[in-house]
């Protein structure tokens, strides 16, 4: 029987040292959240969306409440889902104010279409019975002071960080990916990042999961998580196989950022080239958490 094991993440870039410690408790909790529906028999696709669930109600993280905000100060959400067993996936974004754009993302796994974006991804979402709430909802004051830096006083328009993911293996051995993002503080309004892109922010087959945060254009030039799940499939090591293209990223497109892995059998990868990256991990026998 392969041991059931779920890894989450809060994101890659630079989180201040006084801030840590936060960060990663909030991964450990939501481990825990994903844990709980392992251990109880869950899917490892039930699994990842509760974590990253948690993730987006947790306001130190860009996701769901606490998001980075357009260069107009609005939202727009981009999440996604894999399931590694059936490779049915499911992907919204330029979404909304909705609380948690991941259960969007899953309940799309329902449907043929993979990817719905902008006003129409919010129509459906709400047919399907999903509260659209006021911007403000999701707006928290750190999100606010970080865009007037970025906005009004010039600072640099880039990346935000605190993008969230889950990976998991249940107890049948299947696997899923989940990602969840604001994405770049100040970005284009319409802007969509690498984390609603199956094959780029978030992947999952019965070989390995993947979920990647960092600078989503450069990780869209990279094909990031596809080119990731094609080495471990070609006998590399996770840890290895992220490294790797990380490495390419940095090289050829000047981009940074990590990612996790759970593979079919064995431990996981928490694999970085910034200064940090959150992640926390649940499993029977072990749990804990760093940044
Ligand atoms: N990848 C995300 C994006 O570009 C940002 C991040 O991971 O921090 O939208």
């Amino acid at each position: 029987m392969p041991e059931p094991l779920i890894l989450v993440h809060g994101g890659a870039g630079l989180v201040p040292a006084e801030s840590r410690e936060l960060h990663a408790e909030g991964c450990a909790n939501a481990a825990k959240v994903g844990g709980a529906v392992l251990n109880s028999g869950g899917s490892a696709l039930d699994a990842v969306c509760a974590a990253v669930e948690s993730l987006e109600d947790n306001p130190i993280y860009n996701s769901g409440t606490g998001c980075a905000l357009t260069y107009d100060g609005g939202v727009s959400l981009d999440s996604s889902v894999m399931c590694g067993k059936t490779h049915r996936a499911g992907g919204v974004a330029c979404l909304g104010p909705f609380r948690n754009p991941v259960r969007i993302a899953q309940c799309l796994l329902e449907e043929e279409t993979i990817l719905l974006a902008g006003v129409e991804a919010e129509r459906w979402a709400e047919a399907k019975g999903f509260e659209r709430l006021q911007e403000d909802d999701l707006i928290v004051p750190s999100a606010a002071k970080a865009w007037k830096r970025v906005v009004q006083e010039g600072g640099a328009c880039n990346w935000a960080g605190g993008t969230v993911g889950a990976v998991a293996r249940d107890s049948d051995g299947d696997l899923a990916a989940a990602t969840s993002t604001g994405g770049t503080m100040g970005k284009l309004p319409g802007r969509v990042g690498d984390s609603p892109l199956i094959g780029v922010g978030t992947y999952a087959d019965e070989i390995c999961a993947v979920s990647a945060t960092g600078n989503g254009e450069a990780f869209m030039r990279a094909v990031f998580a596809a080119r990731v799940a094609d080495r471990i499939r070609r006998g590399e090591e996770p840890s290895g196989a992220i490294q790797n293209v990380l490495n390419r990223i940095e090289r050829e497109f000047q981009g940074n950022g990590g990612a996790i892995v759970v593979p079919k059998e064995g431990d996981f990868s928490a694999v970085k080239n910034t200064t940090t990256m959150s992640y926390g991990w649940w499993s029977p026998e072990d749990s804990g958490a760093d940044c």
